[in-house]
Parts: structure tokens; sequence; C-alpha cells
């Protein structure tokens, strides 16, 4: 069977025998379909195993550090002191383990709609998720995320949206809403955040506009920052929504003696004493984010 799968993180070529098609995959570990949505596990040369869905790639052991970093440390540092923390998809578990790493979590609430993923994931990318989802204060729940939320009537000090990117059709693409915002809001705390992932802001810097400006309709304080991660051949944004402090406000000297009060020691990619400048948008994405 040959499929083209494409997607601009990255294609991913299958190849069968007679095919010919060089693949971009060493190894393929595992192919299927869930509910939701086509999920591989496959080998690169350069990245390692990597997570694939619907011929889009979530994330490689190669670089994935950088993405859950940025995910979640300058959302968790600018509120403070998150003890308990609901995050929506994440189904490798590496956000998860990010989070668990503050002493001061006393709960990871994960919300994944796909539990076939997540058992997959478990499975095959233990690198990634390091036990997190057999810690003592994670709640592992597979629902839809907005329905999780108009249904919960617990509140959170943080909301990390770990999502797909919000393609037509895709099952996260509610999850970057006005209504989806003011659910989260609905749900945090005094000084509460949120952060979600905003996809490439160089090829979909309309899509990360977008997403900033939506946040920026429902939260007193927003933060647009960019990553580059090699293996999705691109800038990735990351949004954060604040009730209590501006996350741009938050000094170098605040940010390290958060690190330090929160029992984070080292990092592989989020520098505290870097976390103001994060929010300073390259020019090109800053003047995408004021047309839109
Ligand atoms: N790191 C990836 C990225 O860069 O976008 C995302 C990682 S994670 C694999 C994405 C997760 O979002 C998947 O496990 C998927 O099942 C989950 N997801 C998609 N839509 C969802 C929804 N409406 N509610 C909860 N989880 C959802």
């Amino acid at each position: 069977m040959t499929s083209w799968k494409s997607s601009y993180r990255w294609v991913v070529e299958w190849h069968s025998p007679d095919s010919g098609i060089i693949s971009v995959a060493s190894e393929i570990l595992y192919s299927g379909r869930t509910k939701y949505q086509e999920v591989d596990i496959v080998r690169n040369d350069d990245y390692g195993k990597m997570l694939v869905l619907d011929g889009k790639f979530q994330s490689s052991l190669s670089d994935e550090f950088i993405y859950h970093e940025m995910l979640v440390h300058p959302a968790l540092i600018t509120q403070g002191n998150p003890r308990d923390v609901l995050i929506v998809g994440g189904g490798e578990g590496a956000t998860l383990r990010e989070v668990l790493r503050y002493r001061s979590v006393r709960r990871a609430v994960m919300v994944d709609i796909d539990g076939e993923v997540v058992e997959i994931c478990r499975k095959y990318l233990p690198e990634m998720h390091q036990g997190s989802f057999d810690d003592p204060r994670t709640t592992l729940i597979i629902d839809d995320g907005r329905k999780f939320l108009r249904e919960t009537k617990e509140s959170f000090d943080a909301v990390l949206v770990d999502a797909t990117d919000p393609i037509e059709g895709g099952p996260s693409r509610l999850l970057y809403t006005v209504e989806f915002y003011e659910l989260v809001r609905s749900r945090l705390r005094e000084n509460g955040v949120v952060a979600t992932q905003g996809t490439s802001t160089f090829y979909n810097a309309s899509t990360f506009a977008r997403v900033m400006n939506t946040m920026r309709s429902v939260f007193p304080h927003v933060g647009g920052y960019q990553a580059s991660i090699p293996s999705y051949i691109s800038d990735w944004g990351f949004v954060v929504g604040s009730l209590g402090r501006d996350p741009a406000s938050i000094s170098p000297e605040e940010a390290e003696a958060r690190a330090r009060e929160l029992g984070l020691s080292e990092f592989k990619y989020y520098e505290p004493s870097h976390h103001p400048y994060y929010f300073w948008l390259p020019p090109h994405v800053r003047r995408k984010v004021e047309e839109e």
C-alpha cells in the first residue's frame, strides 16, 4: 500500500517494496487508525522515533524537549505557584512530564479525546512520558477537552492546550475559539494562566496571529512567542493568556527565583533568565498579528 501523507510540518512518504519511493521513515513501528485520527509511530534516522497524526508530524525524540518546555514553563513560571493544572490533549505524556516537575503541583489532569493514541504512546514512546501517567498526582481522562471544561466543576491554576492543529474536520478545531477560551477562563482561578501551541509562525503566520488575537479578546494579558523546532522545519508559535501578571512583565530575576522556589533545577531549552525576552516577537510575526 502506498499512500502519500504530507503536511507543511513534515512530508511523510510511506513506501512499499514495489513503490520504490524512498521513505523518510526508516522504520514504521506502528500504523493504524483510531476513532479520531490516523496514528503512525515511525523512526527517522535524524530525529529518532516520531509520532505522526493524520500525516502531521507531532513530536520526535530528538527535539520534543523544545516544544514541551516552551509550552509549559513560560506559562507556569508566569503563574508562579501552580497547584492544579489541566492539560487538554498532550497524548505523548511529555507535557504532563514537564508539569509534574513543579513541587507545587498537587494534581495534573490530562484530558485527551483519543485513548488509543495515549495507549500507543504509552507503549512506543516511554522516553517521552517517562512514567508520568503513573505519577500519583496524575488523573488521565479520555474525553473532548471542550466537553470536559463545560461539565467539570473543578477550577485550575493553569490550562495547557497541547492539541493538534485547528484543521477543518480535525478533533481539535474548536479548541482555538473565543467560546473555548471563555470556557477556560471560567475554570481558572485568580492569577490563572492558559497556554496553547499556536502552529507555525512562518508557514501558518495568519493562523498564529488569529490564535493570539482570539486569546486577546478573552484574556487581559497575552504573550506570543516562538521557538525554532528542527524537526518541524519551522519556528513554532505559542500563546499564553494570563488573569494575573502580564507574562512579559516577569523579570529574569523573578523567573529565576520562581524556578528555584518551584524546584526546577535545569532545563534543556527554556531559560528563566530569558523569560521576558521570549515575548518580543520578530517584526515579520508581530506585523502579521497586528494586521489580522
Ligand atoms: N505536540 C503536538 C503539536 O505540536 O501540536 C500535539 C501533541 S498531542 C499528540 C495532540 C493531542 O491532541 C492528540 O493526542 C489528540 O488526541 C489530542 N486532541 C485533539 N483534539 C482534542 C480534543 N478536542 N480534546 C482533547 N484532546 C484532543
